[in-house]
């Protein structure tokens, strides 16, 4: 590469990069930004939703002219038990229309024109090449600050700053000393297979029109013992399925992520909805799960750190807070730029930023479910196993009168669990769940 020297290099061109380079060259900055894969979202899967409200606010009617797959209008949660499932779900016409709330990408796509759009703007785009390591310069007996990036071609290039976008495993902010090693204990693993069916197929058997879709979410089965969740997303013609738990769940509980996504798919309720779709592709992926004790130094000296690096995921949200985050580093650079001056005293304005935000508040509200969900892995399931009785009951119309019923259920409701656990079960469900 023949230059040498930018005013900023961003690591990763996921959507946290991607739109810290395009904060940074809207603002007339040189920008490098490196990814390691073939082309930005090469590297990447998820389901999965983009919600319009946050993008919206970095790329104004970003969806008239974004690679959007379907609007979604209609949102499911299932509480899925082995042979049956307890559905809460929303379609409303309020919901279902311009500029709808969220709709479904394909990150390939979504990650390109994210990239392409910072080029556009004046970004020097990297692709295929991988950040081995940070270069940083001794300004003091213990104290340094971070000047430069060393490529897996042994090149060194510089920067008055860095930011690093480079995802859940964010091995780089480990060596910058801002993160502790990372710990099975603070990943979700999700393994997605994609599938192919005719656009018109989809709309029947989803029950949306054309361009439309929905989105379902499920836990319980076949988690039982551990915590994790089941997605399903529609895109134009094709279908996600992904499957996940948190990883040291998965290794203590001797649980195979293969076998997960197999007994899934043979689930009555979710067999029937693949039936006749064509296997494209399959990949597994890690999500940040350690939640708020967990979340890494946010910058020191020309270093700032942006979302999943960073730990920002709130339910299955994170593609969004991954740009705002990034937007929020971006206009922090500006700033430092601006005044010359990229000592910790200006990037502390990221840091604020961050705290002001929704995200940050939600993330620090909902801190508690780390451990609770570690301490109950059974917590979904027993959620779900209680939550299907009931409704079986509810729904199955027998001899009894209403005030036998009413103690069956009772009963049914104990002989699971005490009903202050349960209660807390659902609370902490609503934090840890998200709402799709
Ligand atoms: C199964 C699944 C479903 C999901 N569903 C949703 C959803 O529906 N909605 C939502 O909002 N979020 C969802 N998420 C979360 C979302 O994918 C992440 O929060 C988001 O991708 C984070 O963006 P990022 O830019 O921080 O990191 P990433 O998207 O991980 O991007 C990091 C980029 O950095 C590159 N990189 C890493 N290291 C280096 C290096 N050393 N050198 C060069 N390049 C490097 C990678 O190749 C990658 O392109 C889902 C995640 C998963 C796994």
């Amino acid at each position: 590469m023949n230059k040498k020297h930018f005013d900023c290099i961003v690591v990763g061109a996921g959507p946290a990069g991607s739109t810290a380079a395009l904060t940074i060259a809207r603002e007339n900055m040189s920008v490098l930004l490196i990814e390691r894969g073939t082309s930005p979202g090469a590297k990447k899967l998820f389901g999965g939703l983009i919600h319009r409200s946050a993008v919206d606010e970095i790329i104004p009617g970003f969806w008239e002219r974004a690679p959007v797959e379907r609007a979604i209008v209609t949102d499911e949660l299932w509480l899925l038990d082995q042979t049956s499932a307890v559905k809460i779900g929303f379609t409303g016409l309020n919901y279902a229309k311009p500029p709808y709330n969220k709709f479904s990408v394909i990150r390939y796509k979504w990650d390109k024109w994210l990239a392409d759009e910072a080029v556009r703007a004046g970004a020097f785009l990297l692709n295929n090449t991988v950040v081995r390591h940070l270069v940083t310069e001794q300004t003091g007996l213990k104290a340094k600050k971070f000047i430069g990036v060393e490529l897996d071609n042994g090149e060194q290039v510089y920067a008055n700053i860095i930011i690093l976008a480079e995802g859940a495993n964010a091995a780089l902010t480990e060596e910058a000393g801002l993160r502790k090693p990372i710990t099975a204990k603070n990943l979700s693993l999700h393994t997605m297979e994609l599938y192919s069916l005719p656009a018109k197929k989809i709309e029947e058997r989803f029950n949306v029109g054309p361009n439309e879709g929905a989105v379902i979410g499920a836990i319980g089965y076949p988690f039982a013992g551990a915590i994790g969740k089941v997605g399903i997303w529609l895109q134009k013609d094709t279908i996600a399925l992904t499957v996940g738990a948190l990883l040291d769940q998965i290794v203590t509980g001797k649980l195979n992520p293969y076998q997960l996504i197999i007994q899934t798919k043979k689930h009555p309720l979710i067999n029937s909805l693949l039936a006749g779709c064509k296997l494209l592709s399959y990949g597994s992926h890690t999500i940040p799960k350690g939640g708020y004790d967990t979340l890494p130094q946010l910058f020191s000296n020309g270093i700032m750190v942006v979302g999943d690096a960073a730990g920002f995921i709130s339910g299955r949200r994170g593609a969004d807070l991954a740009m705002l985050s990034g937007m929020y580093a971006g206009e922090t650079a500006a700033q430092a730029h601006a005044k010359g001056d990229y000592s910790t005293k200006v990037l502390k304005a990221y840091l604020n930023k961050i705290q002001d935000s929704f995200f940050y508040k939600d993330i620090k509200a909902s801190k508690e479910s780390s451990d609770y969900f570690h301490n109950y892995q059974d917590a979904d399931f027993l959620i779900t196993k209680t939550a299907n009785e009931l409704a079986y009951e509810f729904f199955h119309v027998g001899l009894e009168n209403k005030k036998e019923k009413m103690k069956k259920m009772k009963n049914i409701a104990l002989s699971i669990q005490p009903v202050l656990k349960t209660s807390e079960d659902l609370y902490q469900g609503v934090q840890h769940w998200g709402f799709f």
